[in-house]
């Protein structure tokens, strides 16, 4: 039930990410301002405006010019969605599911952000890492926890002073936006295990990046004028590591 709840919650607010993520690069109000159809500026009103099902029953089009809705706002929507329920799945009824989901909500905005214009905007990173920790810190006293602190700091020290590492012996590789990041995703998935389940989540963003940019090498062929995002990436490696890590670290160790 409560997974239920969480993922409908997850897809009003990914309809919601997909607003900043629209208009916070542009320095826009994204707190005021009913959303508008880009087409014809029609006002979606609350009916058009349901996560998924607006979207289904409207065919992909606008009701009033019948110009075709972006497949990314259903998928958005959808992927919140997901992200909270497997938030309440992973956590139950606690503070880390809401913590954690709302890591998520950012990620799902960085993402849409960082494929659309490559870049990790520090008005997102650095609230996430403010808000971040005092979430984490809020966590940590409710459950009776406090050494999970040291963890968030020692995962942020291996995610974030690796990738500042990289960046200054490869200044062309990785941007100072997924540098920041690196040290937001340390301090999360470090209160959940550090250094194990970090390094998990660096292996996973590493092995995707890979995966993904061998692919797109491989369809232009071999243009490496065609620059892959890394924060995506650095996304999909540290939720899969949140979500799953654990057996992922288990399994792992297991076959030594
Ligand atoms: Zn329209």
């Amino acid at each position: 039930m409560i997974i239920v709840i969480a993922g409908a919650i997850g897809a009003i607010l990914g309809s919601f990410a997909t607003v900043v993520a629209y208009r916070l690069p542009k320095g826009q109000s994204f707190m005021t301002g009913r959303s508008r159809c880009p087409s014809c500026d029609h006002l979606i009103t609350a009916a058009e405006n349901i996560p998924v099902v607006s979207y289904m029953l409207q065919r992909g089009r606008c009701r009033h010019c019948g110009a075709n809705i972006p497949a990314r706002y259903p998928l958005v929507e959808l992927a919140t969605g997901v992200l909270f329920a497997l938030s309440a799945w992973r956590f139950g009824a606690s503070i880390e599911a809401i913590l954690f989901a709302a890591l998520f909500w950012v990620l799902v905005v960085l993402t849409v952000i960082d494929l659309e214009l490559r870049l990790l905007p520090n008005r997102i990173v650095y609230p996430a890492f403010i808000f971040g920790w005092a979430g984490l810190v809020l966590a940590a006293a409710a459950s009776g926890e406090p050494s999970r602190l040291a963890a968030a700091a020692l995962g942020a020290l291996i995610f974030g002073g690796f990738f500042l590492l990289i960046a200054l012996l490869v200044p062309a590789g990785l941007g100072g936006g997924d540098v920041k990041l690196a040290f937001v995703l340390g301090s999360f998935v470090g209160y959940l295990g550090a250094p194990g389940l970090v390094l998990v989540a660096m292996f996973l963003s590493f092995l995707f990046g890979a995966l993904v940019g061998l692919a797109v090498m491989l369809a232009t062929g071999g243009n490496r004028k065609m620059k892959v995002p890394f924060g995506p990436f650095l996304a999909l490696g540290t939720v899969v590591s949140i979500l799953a890590g654990q057996g992922i670290l288990d399994a792992y160790l297991g076959r030594l």
